[in-house]
């Protein structure tokens, strides 16, 4: 790690069940940085808007939400319910909401000793001069098995093919919405999961953090 200059940004974005989290988590303890879910930052705004019955469609109103929104509070277990991440995916389509969110996520990265933030634009919009970008993938069904077996070992009973659907609904959703669509940076390593196991994905992730480190 010689030769780090900070702040060390390191931008990590993808599509559902790729892996990104576990490897954003695992830059992040390799580097000795802090790490920003910003999924999560979107999962927060969409529980708010429906415990407060706000309508998904509307843009100043769940914005305001987001505005409203404590970073501490962000790991709530009740984030991880799919009706939770369907309804993310509808306000993180409205681009007030995303406006409401950008400042939050640049200044969480600008403070030394810097940031992991993992997401759908961080390389694209929020921090388009990151360090290292890095695109995690895996094929549709390797990343609906992998979310599978996460739901069936928190017990919630669903079928494979349901979560296979669902993954595909949100990959269009996410990377067809007209504001900060899912999207690969030019400059992001493309760094594909679905033939690796946990620690190779790390690996391989931390190789392409120390090329562009040393680049
Ligand atoms: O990554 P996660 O599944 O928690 O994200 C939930 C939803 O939040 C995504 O489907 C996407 O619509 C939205 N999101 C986004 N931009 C980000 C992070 C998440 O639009 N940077």
């Amino acid at each position: 790690m010689a030769g780090v200059r900070h702040p060390l940004t390191i931008a990590i974005d993808g599509p559902a069940a790729s892996g990104k989290g576990t490897i954003a988590r695992a830059l992040a303890r390799h580097y000795g940085l802090p790490h920003l879910d910003t999924g999560a930052l979107y999962r927060a705004v969409a529980l708010a808007a429906l415990e407060a019955g706000v309508d998904l469609t509307q843009g100043p109103a769940v914005a305001a939400l987001a505005r409203a929104l404590d970073l501490d509070h962000c790991d709530d277990a009740r984030l991880r319910a799919d009706r939770v991440a369907r309804a993310a995916s509808a306000v993180a389509a409205l681009p007030e909401v995303r406006n409401a969110l950008l400042d939050v996520q640049r200044r969480f990265a600008a403070a030394p000793p810097g940031a992991v933030l993992d997401g759908r634009d961080i390389g694209t919009v929020i921090l388009p001069q990151a360090r290292a970008k890095l695109f995690v993938t895996a094929r549709p069904e390797v990343r609906a098995r992998r979310r599978f077996l996460e739901l069936a070992a928190r017990g919630t009973p669903t079928s494979e093919a349901e979560v296979l659907a669902d993954i595909r609904r949100r990959d269009l959703a996410d990377s067809t919405r007209p504001t900060a669509p899912l999207a690969r940076a030019p400059d992001a390593v493309l760094l594909d999961t679905s033939d690796l196991d946990i620690d190779e994905a790390v690996r391989r992730a931390i190789d392409i953090v120390e090329a562009r480190i040393a680049a």
